[in-house]
């Protein structure tokens, strides 16, 4: 439908589409190419223990590396694989490259305690994920205590029986779970009573305008949420920390581990020190 030739160009702008849209449909119709050819690349971002400042983990970062368009961040193809039914695959290539990724690590000398994982809506509500997981690990050989799965809050916030069991059976295989972009999905939070979750990750945004004129009811919120986490016996994640003073407040408040750049960009496995 691309054609140049009039009626062509004036059926794809009545329909309301732009260039973006073209861009769009254009790296969708790449996705399973991209997925062929193994140019979906992790980078790696730490997770460090706020007391100690020692990195008990690191977080694996889809990357594009598109043959035309260079590398693209996961704004520009997760939601593109999620539409066209392709999130499945491209979720499993990133499990099974991060934990390879563990044991190379492992064997160069040092490795983190624990490599985490995003997981999509899609694969959650997949009845086949368990077992995926577990082949992956089994063919990998990553013990599951190694792996972190995050889950975002989105993705749990109408939990059914088939939700339910499927965390409780990957909290089962020895996996950690966390929910992740905590506090930006949903207002019932009474979902925290039955999820088999490990710990949760404050979204970046109640770290913002701490230092502005609301200051003080921002600290008092980013206080209630790291509370609601330890209520419910939950490590709790700060992201996007930038600065020392969001490292400090938190680190006052309790929070157990952080991440974001003022600890390390997300960066190419060979870059990462242990
Ligand atoms: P996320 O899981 O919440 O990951 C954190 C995002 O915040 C990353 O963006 C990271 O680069 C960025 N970030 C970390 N520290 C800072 C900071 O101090 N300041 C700021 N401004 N940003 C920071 P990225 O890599 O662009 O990933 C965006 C989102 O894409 C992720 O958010 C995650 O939801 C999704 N994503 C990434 N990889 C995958 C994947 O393999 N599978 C799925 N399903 N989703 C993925
Ligand atoms: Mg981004
Ligand atoms: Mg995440
Ligand atoms: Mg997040």
């Amino acid at each position: 439908w691309a054609k140049a030739d009039g009626r062509g160009r004036s059926a794809l702008f009545d329909a309301g589409r732009n260039a973006d849209d073209v861009a769009r449909y254009a790296l969708s119709a790449a996705l399973p190419a991209g997925l062929r050819n193994d140019e979906f690349v992790l980078a790696y971002q730490p997770l460090v223990d706020l007391r100690t400042g020692a990195m008990v983990g690191v977080e694996a970062l889809a990357r594009w590396r598109h043959p035309a368009r260079g590398e693209l961040g996961p704004h520009e193809f997760i939601g593109l694989a999620e539409d066209s039914g392709l999130i499945g695959t491209l979720g499993l290539q990133v499990l099974e490259k991060a934990c390879r990724q563990a044991l190379r690590w492992e064997s160069a000398g040092s490795a983190p305690p624990f490599v985490s994982v995003n997981l999509a809506v899609q694969q959650i509500r997949d009845p086949a994920l368990v077992g995926r997981i577990a082949a992956v690990l089994d063919r990998v050989g990553l013990p599951a205590g190694r792996l972190q799965l995050e889950i975002t809050e989105s993705a749990v916030m109408s939990i059914d029986d088939h939700t339910l069991g499927t965390l409780r059976a990957l909290r089962g295989l020895g996996v950690r779970l966390v929910i992740d972009d905590f506090g930006t999905g949903y207002a019932n939070l009474s979902y925290l009573c039955d999820l088999p979750v490990h710990g949760l990750k404050l979204a970046a945004q109640f770290l913002r305008d701490l230092d502005g004129r609301q200051a003080s009811r921002r600290a008092a919120l980013l206080e209630a949420m790291v509370s609601v986490g330890h209520r419910f016996g939950l490590a709790v994640t700060a992201e996007g920390v930038e600065t020392r003073s969001q490292a400090d407040l938190l680190r006052g408040l309790g929070c157990d581990l952080a991440q974001g750049w003022l600890f390390g960009r997300p960066i190419p496995p060979g870059e990462v020190r242990f």
